[in-house]
């Protein structure tokens, strides 16, 4: 341990702090990736730079690194806090980050003493942001646990260092030498900024799939998250499952963008999202297929049943018109209602005997349901 060069090691890890800021800085500000919790950890990247650079009792002294380093780890904690996406307020943090501040300024000049508790502070700071992640994961994602080790690591270190400062413990940290110390602040720093970098993709991915499967007007699934259901019950219709598809298609639209302007069209759209959603069952998938057309999946439902929903849906939307800019506009829609039978192709061909149901709802004069003919027997 002894022949590690420290001030190089402490040069290293400023000059990754240096990149990690400018990179966390273009995620927050330019890509807007998770923007808060992204500048917070690029503060403290920057923050860390002062304590780090190799001349300690240079330009850069105790008074003005020793604040840095709290506040750094205090950023640290608050931006763990946002991207677990914990609802209270993150007050603990700032509550020890200034009462440690407020020890720190009552100890002057007992530099000794002021570093012991600013590495106790450090330690506790971790220790939330560990508590945040480990709380934030749940038992359902435990790699993501995984990533409260470095931080535990930390506070481990900063409680150990805190205490051998002090003279309370001859700790094997003190006889590492400024050298394996560097290098233990080297390492910890990589393991929390390879696990922020993880945290993070993990949300874009999440933010893509979620973009990728909804229709941005309405909130709703959109066909290709339809088409993903749709094959998963058809693999279950195949193995006995009994489940319907329903379809709906606002009547006379066209209208509703030519009196009430194509924004009154929108909200007509959404109100009809809003009370669809508002009268689902949790197995039930909703989607929009396009224009104002709109698809319910059914699980464990027989078509009468699937009829009975769709009479129920049909009743309530006619009951609840359109409110927009002080108009009142009445909304109906005709549905076509089909049983998935085995040996569909992936659902496509129930969608396209609902269709047909619904293609005769309309020719029937609309606002009404009509059930498809099942393939093997004749239509109700
Ligand atoms: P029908 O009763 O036969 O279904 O008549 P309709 O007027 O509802 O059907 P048509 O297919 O003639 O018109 C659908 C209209 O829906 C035309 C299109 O401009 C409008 N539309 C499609 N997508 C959107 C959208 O996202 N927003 C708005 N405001 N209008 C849309
Ligand atoms: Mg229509
Ligand atoms: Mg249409």
């Amino acid at each position: 341990m002894h022949n590690l060069d420290a001030a190089t090691l402490q040069m290293v890890t400023a000059v990754v702090d240096l990149l990690a800021f400018l990179v966390w800085l273009l995620l927050g500000l330019v890509l807007r990736v998770a923007p808060q919790a992204s500048l917070l950890i690029a503060a403290t990247h920057l923050l860390l730079v002062p304590a780090l650079w190799p001349s300690p009792a240079g330009p850069w002294g105790p008074p003005l690194t020793m604040p840095a380093t709290l506040l750094a780890f205090t950023c640290l904690a608050l931006a763990m806090h946002r991207l677990m996406r914990l609802e209270r307020i993150a007050l603990t943090p700032v509550v020890l980050a200034a009462l440690t501040g407020l020890g720190i300024a009552l100890l002057y000049p007992d530099e000794n003493a002021q570093r012991a508790l600013l590495s106790l502070g450090v330690g506790l700071l971790g220790l939330l942001a560990g508590r945040d992640i480990l709380l934030g994961a749940g038992f359902n994602r435990p790699i993501t646990a995984l990533l409260a080790l470095p931080y535990l690591w930390l506070t481990i270190v900063g409680v150990w260092r805190g205490a051998a400062l002090l003279g309370w413990l001859s700790a094997p940290i003190q006889t590492m030498g400024s050298g394996g110390l560097a290098l233990l602040r080297l390492t910890i720093n990589l393991a929390i900024t390879a696990g922020l970098f993880a945290l993070v993709l993990q949300r874009l991915i999440a933010r893509v799939h979620h973009l990728t499967r909804r229709d941005p007007l309405t909130g709703l699934l959109n066909r290709r998250a339809l088409d993903e259901h749709l094959a998963s019950l058809q693999a279950q219709v195949d193995r006995g499952s009994c489940h319907a598809v329903l379809l709906l298609d606002v009547d006379h639209f066209k209208r509703v963008n030519d009196e009430l302007g194509h924004a009154g069209g929108d909200a007509a759209l959404q109100h009809l999202g809003a009370l669809l959603s508002s009268e689902l069952r949790s197995p039930d998938v909703l989607a929009r297929l396009g224009g104002e057309e709109f698809c319910l999946l059914l699980p464990d439902t027989h078509p009468e049943q699937a009829v009975q929903a769709a009479e129920r849906l049909r009743r309530r939307l006619a009951a609840a018109p359109l409110l927009w800019e002080g108009k009142t506009w009445p909304l109906t829609a005709s549905f076509g209602v089909a049983g998935m039978e085995a040996g569909d192709r992936l659902g496509h061909d129930a969608m396209q005997r609902a269709d047909r149901a619904l293609y005769k709802a309309k020719a029937q004069g609309r606002n009404r349901v009509i059930r498809a003919r099942a393939t093997a027997g004749a239509e109700a």
